[in-house]
């Protein structure tokens, strides 16, 4: 096979760089993981893209400058026309547009395409993952907090540029704060982010918990999805109630939106959805049930099948239709 026939994928996340390269059948010949630099500014983080990259091609056998090209999947505001990226929140100093596709692309040598992190998911997921046999879907991303993904008549559906902010689909009218500065927003009560604060608050108050016992027991600075899953399997009552509520919004959001899309499928993905899996993929397709206006018909509710590479391979995606 031609070297050129190779292509690279990057999940550029805001605490991880996962970066893939894989052949036409997108099979994974090589990969790396970094940590996104938590401080300095674009000039940091283009440096440990092009770190992943090469440590990628590496693996797989060719020099970045042979690939038939990088996708990059990025938080916040592209530019596919310029291939800037703007008002990266989870980057660091990363407000202003940035010619992110320019400033990686050279020192590689090879052309860089830019896309939506959470589009590229669900394009991943819809191409080669849990919703392959479908024509519609919507991409559920629960994490730090919950993006989402539309695919309509087999093609992606991003509005004007910004489709798919599930997580701000209100489902509490004067509602919790969300971190969006809104309230009420799903978000509010199903972003990892938002149920930290939440768990902070409550133990503040003085309700007792082992969630930060786990935390700090495991070295981390935050809540992590495993430390909440180590949490609940202990049976501690904060945490439990914090997940029920986050079961709970997620349920009316996904429905709601289900409501007006009438979606074949849902995929649950993001580092909370892949980390709880299956038996909470059906107890959020439980708490969607009472929402749904067509309930004798539901859609097919999965967990995300590419977990931890998918934002990675759906980067790849971006150059799949890019002549060698
Ligand atoms: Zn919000």
């Amino acid at each position: 096979m031609p070297e050129r026939a190779l292509r690279g994928g990057v999940d550029l996340g805001g605490t991880k760089i996962q970066a893939v390269v894989v052949d036409a059948e997108h099979q994974v010949l090589g990969q790396a993981r970094r940590s996104t630099p938590g401080h300095g500014g674009p000039p940091d983080v283009v440096a440990a893209l092009e770190d992943a990259v090469r440590e990628a091609a590496d693996e797989a056998g060719v020099e970045p400058g042979d690939l038939l090209g990088v996708g990059i999947g990025a938080p916040g505001a592209i530019d596919e026309a310029t291939g800037t990226l703007a008002r990266a929140g989870n980057l660091p100093d990363w407000r202003d547009p940035f010619p992110l596709a320019e400033e990686l692309g050279r020192p590689l040598g090879t052309r860089v395409v830019l896309g939506n992190d959470v589009q590229v998911a669900t394009d991943a997921e819809f191409t080669l993952g849990a919703a392959r046999e479908f024509t519609s879907l919507l991409g559920v991303f629960w994490g730090t907090g919950v993006g989402g993904g539309i695919v309509l008549d087999g093609r992606p559906w991003l509005g004007r540029g910004a489709a798919g902010e599930i997580g701000h689909v209100v489902v509490k009218r004067h509602g919790a704060h969300c971190p969006c500065g809104r309230r009420g927003c799903m978000e509010a009560y199903a972003g990892r982010r938002a149920m930290e604060l939440r768990a902070r608050k409550a133990a503040e108050q003085g309700e007792t918990t082992v969630l930060f016992k786990l935390m700090e027991d495991k070295g981390r600075d935050r809540l992590t999805s495993g430390v909440w899953s180590r949490a609940i399997e202990r049976g501690d009552e904060l945490a439990t109630r914090l997940l029920d509520d986050a079961i709970g919004a997620l349920g009316v959001a996904v429905a709601s939106t289900c409501n007006i899309l009438d979606v074949e499928a849902v995929i649950i993905g993001g580092g909370m959805g892949v980390r709880f899996g299956e038996p909470y993929a059906r107890r959020i397709e439980d708490a969607m049930m009472p929402h749904l206006f067509h309930d004798d018909d539901p859609p097919v509710v999965r967990v995300a099948e590419l977990g931890d590479l998918g934002g990675a391979l759906g980067a790849a995606l971006l150059l799949a239709g890019v002549p060698a």
